[in-house]
């Protein structure tokens, strides 16, 4: 699958909005003037320099709390604010990816959903993209994770190829859309991820903030050998 194959809702450019959503492709939104350009790294811009790290949302950087759409409900996971501050501070893009089946299912509403990351931002500061599915796991889309979709339209909108992104997730469908899209996946366990997607994971970080001095420093994360 290439990239022009995803069907993408771009908002218009400058306006900080979603477009209106269409029945296919997730929804892209970036700040007003665009995503910041991701720097190169420092010294030689290296073939594996990771140059963006995308996050999961929901037991990622914020605690799962099911269907959420609640701003008061945003809590941060811990570290998250230290890795984010690391890796915008090395010029590293960042971005969100995030199923929200909870649209499809009449849960909660587009601007409700806005609501809560808007907290998440205010929380943690900005992403240079956020990429969302709305869709249900019936809805048969290209974007919902483990599908590689959010990931290949958030890094087209940052400028920056997949063999050069990251993607951090708390559960095994996170690494699996990662690896589809040819980006590294690290999965950064919560008390309720499942021990065998530990072990399949590959990479595997304690917390955020170890997951990303490890791909600051282009080390692998530890990998499931040893997993408690
Ligand atoms: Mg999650
Ligand atoms: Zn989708």
């Amino acid at each position: 699958m290439t990239d022009a194959a995803i069907p993408t809702t771009w908002d218009p450019p400058g306006a900080g909005t979603f477009a209106a959503p269409q029945a296919e492709g997730p929804w892209l939104l970036t700040p007003p003037g665009g995503p910041p350009r991701p720097a190169a790294g420092p010294g030689e811009d290296s073939e594996d320099e990771i140059r963006a790290v995308l996050f999961d949302r929901d037991g990622t950087l914020v605690e799962d709390v099911p269907y959420n759409a609640d701003p008061a409900l945003v809590r941060p996971q811990p570290k998250a604010d230290e890795a984010l501050a690391e890796l915008r501070a090395r010029g590293v893009a960042t971005g969100v990816v995030s199923n929200q089946s909870g649209i499809a299912r009449g849960r909660f509403t587009r601007a409700e959903l806005m609501e809560a990351n808007r907290r998440v931002e205010e929380l943690l500061g900005p992403f240079g993209v956020w990429a969302i599915c709305p869709h249900g796991p019936a809805g048969g889309c290209r974007c919902r994770k483990p599908a590689p979709g959010l990931i290949l339209a958030a890094c087209e909108r940052l400028g920056v190829p997949p063999e050069r992104t990251a993607v951090v997730g708390d559960i095994g469908s996170d690494l699996e859309a990662a690896r589809a899209a040819g980006a590294r996946g690290v999965l950064v366990p919560t008390p309720v991820t499942r021990r065998e997607e530990i072990v399949s994971a590959g990479e595997w970080a304690p917390d955020l903030l170890t997951a990303v001095r490890r791909l600051l420093a282009g080390a692998p994360a530890s990998t499931a050998e040893g997993a408690a």
